[in-house]
């Protein structure tokens, strides 16, 4: 993808009012990088299944520029409460995402596209594909 393709890209899912995949699913969307909800940041960018806030796009390019970025150290050694609260966060990212190869799976499949197909997409077999998103016993 081309840097005017990605914008492109991401000006349509941002302005776009179809909802990103995914978003129909989840009662809230949280930026995927801080877990802030949309409600409590000035903007939320949609990506494929992820999101980002106008908060760490800033603290991003705070790091591009290299400017006054804070320093976070290791994240395996930061103390246990705060590995737990991440650990939160991360399975919330986690769902979110779920939530977003469900919606292309479903988009898929309602034009048409074979499991086979679906599962070469995803590095898996037929069977494992169509086991864990059919819906299907
Ligand atoms: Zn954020």
């Amino acid at each position: 993808m081309t840097i005017i393709n990605r914008q492109g890209y991401l000006d349509d899912m941002t302005t776009s009012r179809t909802p990103g995949p995914g978003a129909s699913r989840l009662g809230t969307l949280y930026c995927s990088f801080c877990n802030k909800d949309k409600g409590t940041v000035s903007k939320l960018i949609a990506g494929p299944g992820v999101y980002i806030c106008n908060e760490c796009v800033g603290l991003c390019n705070l790091i591009l520029a290299e400017e006054n970025a804070p320093e976070f150290g290791a994240w395996n050694e930061r103390p246990d409460d705060e590995l737990l609260a991440g650990l939160g966060r991360i399975q919330a990212v986690v769902s979110q995402v779920d939530a977003a190869v469900y919606d292309y799976v479903d988009t898929l499949r309602a034009r048409g596209i074979s499991w086979t197909r679906i599962g070469e997409a995803l590095g898996v077999s037929k069977q494992a594909a169509w086991e864990r998103f059919s819906g299907e016993d």
